[in-house]
């Protein structure tokens, strides 16, 4: 921003700053706000739900004490990718919430759509081969529309309960506001990094470095299978392993007002999204039957088809669906078995998907050839 000097009234400025003032309590309202549903969600995170909180960490230098080496290496950056996921301990009996990091550290250092939409899967993997059972994912993150908030991000969303078999919704902090787990994360590996380098303990020359650095020292719990709440781990993603042809992802169309929105969730259908202004989880919310108590904050859900085919949109029909399953379904909740919503509502449900998922130990993954043809194995957490 370019500051230029102005002349005028102290009428004038008033004037400027009382405009000034209702967009900006509004952007401050809405990091506040949104900041609150995170620490809700991810403190209480309901049974077999998953909340991840995702950032870019500003790409680590690799760096040696050794002058002339350093001076070699010095352009050679390292991508890292905290994704903390919240979720029920999966010990018997215990009812504690994990706080598990997984570290995702690349040499591609392109920080986009298809790199978060490749970081999420893979998270959601390892998750589900550690024994954690998802069938709800909540994603927060920033607004930042080329990684967490475009058309692209929408159609992943959209195509969730198709690919994965869950729903998947996204949330967004208010603009630059709000990543505290993932800074702190960053925070830590950057800061144990440069100790050791500058100490000689370590060289970290590339990505893949950084990543071996990380798993080594900082791996949590240090005893494999130890039972935790704080856990953390690493994985290295090579260069050429993230999809960005994905045709089927990024030929959609644009959601209009996407800068307000910082709700989106994926429905039933391919390609169509649910979204309003704000998040909240109250027991309406999350079971997605009935009218928010907190509307006037959240604003009301509005439907839109990122394939620009016309059907029915929100208003009167959802809201006639969401009146009709309230009455039907009073008690109805995530999960339970004897959902079982008119059909017409399946355009606003993951009730049918959840209930599948419920009904099988095995969360293996529906097969997907855009899923796996970066052939990705099972070596360690190279991914
Ligand atoms: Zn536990
Ligand atoms: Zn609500």
């Amino acid at each position: 921003m370019v500051k230029e000097r102005k002349t005028a009234t102290i009428q004038t400025m008033l004037d400027e700053l009382e405009m000034e003032m209702v967009p900006f309590s509004r952007h401050l309202f809405n990091a506040s706000w949104q900041w609150q549903q995170y620490d809700i969600i991810s403190k209480n995170v309901p049974p077999n739900w998953v909340v991840f909180c995702m950032d870019f960490g500003e790409n680590y230098s690799c760096k040696s004490q050794d002058e002339a080496q350093g001076a070699h290496w010095s352009n050679v950056q390292a991508t890292i990718h905290p994704v903390v996921a919240s979720y029920r301990c999966t010990e018997e009996g215990c009812t504690r919430t994990v706080t598990d990091s997984m570290m995702f550290i690349s040499n591609d250092t392109k920080h986009c759509n298809h790199g978060v939409q490749h970081f999420s899967k893979t998270a959601i993997k390892q998750l589900q081969e550690k024994g954690v059972k998802v069938e709800k994912l909540v994603h927060f993150t920033d607004g930042a529309s080329s990684q967490y908030k475009s058309k692209i991000n929408f159609s992943d969303v959209s195509l969730s309960i198709s690919y994965f078999g869950f729903q998947t919704e996204k949330h967004y902090f208010g603009s630059r506001h709000g990543k505290g787990p993932c800074d702190r994360e960053i925070g830590v590996l950057k800061k144990q990094a440069n100790i050791n380098v500058a100490a000689r303990q370590a060289e970290i020359a590339n990505a893949f470095d950084l990543y071996n650095f990380g798993k080594e020292n900082l791996t949590r719990p240090s005893i494999p299978g130890e039972h935790v709440h704080e856990k953390r781990s690493f994985i290295f993603v090579q260069e050429g392993k993230i999809n960005r042809n994905r045709p089927d992802h990024t030929d959609v169309e644009t959601l209009k007002g996407t800068q307000r929105l910082h709700c989106v969730t994926g429905t039933d259908k391919p390609y169509v999204v649910a979204y309003r202004e704000r998040s909240y989880f109250c027991h309406t919310c999350m079971t997605r039957i009935g009218k928010c108590s907190n509307e006037d904050i959240t604003g009301t859900w509005n439907i839109s088809n990122l394939k620009g085919v016309k059907g029915k949109t929100r208003t009167d029909d959802l809201a006639a669906n969401i009146n009709r399953s309230r009455n039907r379904k009073k008690d109805a909740v995530v999960g339970s078995d004897d959902v079982d919503l008119p059909e017409n509502a399946s355009s606003f449900s993951s009730q049918n998907a959840t209930k599948d998922m419920t009904e099988s130990d095995d969360v293996a993954l529906p097969n997907n050839p855009s899923r796996s043809q970066n052939g990705e194995k099972d070596s360690g957490w190279i991914r």
